[in-house]
């Protein structure tokens, strides 16, 4: 196939970037600047970080050759002779699985300056980040490649046109890439035939917490919650269900009213929140949402970059009241406070960290305004002991 089929099938398959955001993938590729002689990259963005996440992960731990696979015919289409996997530093294991499979297909001639034995040229480097949750976004990831401080970039310029060493970069979760040679082997309709119309094929849930079987479900996009918690073998211990994320901690959370919500961009946009990375956390009854809640802004807290004022001084903010609260010694206008603080956070931060940062307190809030109310005189730990949330 000539580059520009490749293209046209990806963006007639109508796959939608699997590392949160939904954009286009075909039309990401598209969107690139027209070639110009010089390089242009593939950044295959593995830095998975999302609390509740791990989908990219197990499936590079599975099949890493689906995710090589993906990368050799993506660079081909778009005119990339040097393609980057940037992966999370923390997981050592998947760094080796990955070396090693890259070493595989240039020794079986996938790689390298006569792919295939069709002159076409394609190298991977595969390379492992230092841990920092910023370094997902991709114009800091651009700069953690580059040998720089990971801090996100201001955009446009969008990679496409000026990403990696200011070449037309794309830059593209491992789930997208490893979709594409599905894509090609069994064509665009094969895949629009699954999923929902506008969010089409399938995608990894990543289901946590208080399941009886936790764990990575392939399934089409539009399935329901109800759906998965059912495949994953139930509630843990036949508790009820509380509150759940629709895509990890950077999402507003969902309850019982919404275990019904197709799970695909619009439908789960149109309910209040965020498909995100299908990071599919539940909790039961016996969890407090205030503590769950104050975790997760402990993370914020200590993962913002720093370089905005809104986000770096926001998160600390929101940290010191989401604690007091937990603590049993919130004072009389904590909640609106914090509601105050994430008003001026959100829409007015850098990047999406500082949004997310305010996702599961605002929509904690709304659904259990009188657990934080509770945070005023009684500390988290005594309503609901941690102790019997665990089953063993
Ligand atoms: P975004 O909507 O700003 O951009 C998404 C992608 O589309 C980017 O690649 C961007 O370059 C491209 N794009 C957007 N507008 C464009 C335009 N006009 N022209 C060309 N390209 C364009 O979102 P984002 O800030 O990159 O990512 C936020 C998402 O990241 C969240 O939705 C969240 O779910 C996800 N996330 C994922 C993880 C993880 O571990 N996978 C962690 C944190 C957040
Ligand atoms: Fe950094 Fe937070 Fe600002 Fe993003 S929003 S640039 S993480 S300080």
């Amino acid at each position: 196939m000539e580059p520009q089929a490749i293209i046209d099938a990806v963006k007639d398959s109508s796959i939608r970037g699997r590392g949160g955001a939904g954009f286009p993938t075909g039309m990401k590729w598209s969107f690139m600047s027209p070639p110009d002689g010089g390089p242009r990259y593939l950044v295959v963005n593995a830095d998975e970080s999302e609390p509740g996440t791990c989908k990219d992960v197990p499936l590079m731990m599975a099949n890493p050759h689906a995710l090589i696979e993906g990368v050799i015919i993506s660079s081909y289409a778009i005119g990339c002779e040097h393609a980057f996997i940037y992966l999370r530093g923390e997981v050592v294991h998947v760094y080796r699985r990955l070396l090693r499979a890259v070493e595989e297909a240039r020794a079986a001639g996938y790689l390298g300056t006569n792919v295939g034995g069709k002159g076409v040229t394609v190298d991977i480097t595969v390379h492992a980040g230092a841990g920092a949750y910023i370094c997902g976004e991709e114009t800091a990831l651009l700069d953690s490649l580059e040998g720089r401080r990971g801090q996100p970039r201001l955009k446009p310029p969008f990679p496409g046109a000026a990403g990696l060493y200011a070449r037309p970069t794309s830059v593209n979760n491992v789930e997208s890439i490893a979709s594409v040679p599905g894509i090609i082997l069994e064509g665009a309709d094969w895949f629009k035939g699954m999923g929902t119309e506008k969010s089409t094929g399938f995608g990894i849930f990543s289901l946590s917490g208080h399941v009886a079987h936790p764990g990575q479900f392939e399934a089409p996009l539009g399935i329901t919650m109800r759906e998965l918690i059912d495949l994953a073998g139930g509630m843990r211990g036949g508790r009820r269900l509380k509150f759940w994320t629709p895509g990890g901690s950077s999402t507003p959370i969902f309850t019982e009213e919404h275990l019904d919500v197709p799970l695909d961009f619009d439908s789960v946009a149109a309910a209040g929140s965020m498909l995100g990375t299908r990071a599919l956390q539940v909790f039961d009854e016996t969890v407090s949402v205030v503590r769950a809640v104050a975790r997760w802004t402990d993370f914020y807290a200590h993962e913002s970059c720093g370089k905005c004022t809104p986000c770096r001084e926001g998160t600390w903010w929101l940290r010191q009241i989401m604690n007091r609260i937990e603590n049993g010694q919130g004072t009389q206008d904590d909640i609106d406070k914090l509601v105050d603080i994430c008003d001026n956070i959100l829409g007015r931060s850098f990047c999406a960290l500082g949004d997310a940062a305010t996702s599961p307190i605002t929509s904690a809030v709304q659904y259990f305004r009188e657990e934080f109310e509770a945070g005023m005189h009684t500390p988290a730990h005594e309503l609901f002991p941690p102790e019997k949330s665990v089953l063993f």
